[in-house]
């Protein structure tokens, strides 16, 4: 593939400020071939068509989250808290038929090269948060590559496993790819909730076997000012300026 830059992208969740912040940063730093979406593009945010039709003129490969299939009906919103199940409902009336037609076609697992591409885990695509070793270490168990790039908890990670023992990590600012297995957390571009509210992506360096994490501050208040005219939950826009 020569070498081939993507930008990782997870929980973009309708906050298009956000996106493009990062889209921003990604051609200042010199661009990337293809931007691999890890789910949850919708959903809290207010601005969920605009975010699909945005990330749609790239080159982009995109699993399905729970947030978007749960917009499109394709699961249910039992699991949900109030203030998800409220947003949820809101930005399914805001998608189009075509909006529609893309997010149900979304597979929940892809492969490229080195890499296994979910939302949740391996083992449960869709609602798995993968946050202790103990659940890392079973989903190791559940992909066939030497690694696996996932989103869902918004916490930027690393589980690597070391013999029969499994690690954990922040996600440092770059992490050299070598030959024990790995499953990678970004971080959220659209709501963080490690305590650092600017957004979280990564790119991954195919030549350098690197993968290179990235903040990046964005105007939060135009994201909070539509959610609140929007009648969006007060808790999900609050939460964005703290980032948890
Ligand atoms: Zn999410």
């Amino acid at each position: 593939m020569g070498n081939m830059r993507c930008a990782i992208l997870a929980d973009i969740h309708g906050n298009l400020a956000a996106f493009q912040a990062v889209l921003n940063d990604i051609e200042g730093r010199g661009g990337a071939d293809e931007i691999w979406c890890l789910g949850d593009i919708i959903g809290y945010g207010p601005d969920p068509s605009e975010c699909i039709a945005l990330l749609r003129q790239y080159d982009h490969l995109c699993v399905a989250g729970n947030h978007d299939w749960a917009a499109i009906e394709k699961v249910d919103i039992s699991d949900f808290n109030p203030e998800a199940a409220a947003a949820c409902v809101w930005t399914g009336r805001q998608l189009s038929d075509e909006d529609v037609r893309y997010i149900d076609n979304l597979p929940l697992v892809l492969c490229r090269g080195d890499f296994t591409i979910v939302h949740g885990s391996p083992r449960e695509p869709t609602w798995e948060y993968v946050l202790s070793t103990q659940s890392a270490q079973a989903n190791f168990n559940f992909f066939d590559t030497r690694y696996c790039l996932i989103g869902h908890s918004h916490v930027p990670l690393v589980f690597e496993l070391a013999g029969e023992t499994c690690l954990l990590k922040e996600l440092p600012a770059e992490l050299e790819l070598g030959e024990n297995r790995l499953i990678i957390n970004p971080g959220g571009v659209g709501q963080p909730r490690d305590g650092d509210p600017r957004a979280a992506y990564a790119i991954y360096d195919e030549e350098g076997k690197i993968i290179y994490h990235y903040r990046v501050a964005y105007d939060i208040e135009a994201t909070q000012e539509k959610m609140v005219g929007y009648g969006l939950p007060k808790f999900l826009v609050t939460r964005l300026s703290y980032g948890r």
